[in-house]
């Protein structure tokens, strides 16, 4: 067992509690979060905080090879069928996919990370090679794959945490019934899709099928959440509410494409859990503080009211409800995986608000303790 003290943003809503002793037992569980006063290792400064390890809602952690390559083209031509990104797929070695993806996982426990939502490239073949590469990392992968010409949906979600599909072209009307019988045979495990990206893919939609994207995924309650909706109109998002479909929003992602940013405050405000991501890596770095800065200041810029608790909230426990799983809460019975800030560092020093400093000044070199399922990854203690 492993016990750290100090000063803590405990729960769903993440409370500023003093001085708090969080015991995790041998498996990385929380057992009890107590005012105990015992002595531990882990007895932190009083200028420190312990928060939730960070969860990226939204990943490709497999293009890292493709940084900056794709700057400047078109969404189609960057990461479509046959744009950049699976072209370069289609002609790499298993070697390279392997190096992009390590250089994917170094940078997201750097950045402060314990667990993220990938969207899975290549059937069976990719979800393995990750799923080989997390063996060695100390963060929580949760892989959604994708069907591909040789591999099925059934054989999909029988290897992966769940689906990850495209896009709407990419599922036909008996696919989507067999996504819900799949679902309802597994219900632990997430089916997500992007939807509502751009405005040519609506068009697309509109064109093919009469009707918008998210209109479509919006009646399918087999959908645990959605990525992007980027351009969803508040009737879209009522009916997502209404089945519990979730959002998990790319705000860096979208402006990198040029696209607009999204209707984060009208997401809230419809019920709907959102959650955000970095999206794909060859777009930006997988990096929470970027994530949490840009958000509020371009939410801010677009007449959008959110506060920084919520950003906060929107990558810790969003994002852990999201994904079904016991993560991104310090709270009884969810997993210890947590950081701890320190609020005298040179970027957080006289701020008169926590949340703010952490979403608005924070960077990595501001982690003292990280900590994935109660095991020490990341240990300076400067005081
Ligand atoms: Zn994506």
């Amino acid at each position: 067992m492993v016990t750290v003290r100090g000063n803590a943003l405990i729960g769903s809503d993440l409370t500023f509690v003093q001085d708090v002793s969080i015991h995790i037992d041998g498996e990385g569980t929380i057992i009890n979060i107590s005012k105990e006063r015992k002595p531990t290792k882990y007895f932190l400064p009083s200028s420190y905080v312990i928060i939730p390890g960070f969860i990226n809602g939204h990943t490709h952690v497999g293009d890292a090879f493709l940084k900056d390559q794709t700057y400047g083209l078109n969404l189609e031509d960057a990461v479509s069928q046959n744009g950049v990104k699976h072209t370069k797929f289609r002609t790499s070695s298993k070697e390279e996919k392997i190096e992009s993806i390590k250089n994917s996982l170094d940078l997201l426990i750097q950045n402060g990370y314990t667990s993220f939502i990938d969207f899975r490239e290549e059937g069976i073949e990719g979800i393995e090679l990750l799923k080989d590469e997390l063996k060695r990392y100390s963060i929580r992968g949760i892989i959604l794959g994708r069907q591909t010409d040789e591999d099925t949906l059934e054989e999909i979600i029988e290897v992966s945490d769940g689906l990850g599909i495209r896009d709407i072209f990419s599922v036909t009307q008996d696919d989507l019934k067999l996504i819900a019988k799949l679902k309802e045979n597994n219900p632990s495990k997430l089916v997500a899709i992007h939807a509502s990206e751009s405005e040519e893919i609506i068009a697309e939609s509109n064109s093919k099928y009469g009707k918008r994207d998210l209109e479509i995924i919006g009646n399918c309650n087999s959908f645990d959440y959605i990525v992007h909706a980027t351009y969803s109109k508040e009737e879209e998002l009522k009916l997502l509410s209404k089945n519990k479909i979730n959002v998990i929003c790319c705000p860096i992602s979208s402006m990198y494409n040029g696209l607009k940013f999204p209707p984060l405050e009208l997401i809230s405000k419809s019920k709907i859990m959102l959650g955000l991501g970095t999206d794909n890596v060859l777009f930006c770095n997988p990096d929470p503080f970027r994530l949490m800065a840009f958000t509020l200041y371009i939410a801010k810029s677009n007449k959008q009211n959110l506060s920084p608790k919520e950003v906060l909230k929107s990558v810790t426990v969003n994002p852990g409800l999201i994904s079904k799983k016991k993560i991104g809460q310090l709270e009884v019975g969810f997993s210890g995986d947590l950081l701890a800030l320190d609020l005298e560092s040179n970027n957080l020093k006289f701020s008169k608000d926590v949340y703010s400093a952490i979403t608005m000044r924070a960077d990595q070199s501001d982690i003292r303790l990280q900590m994935y399922k109660g095991k020490v990854i990341k240990w300076k203690n400067l005081k």
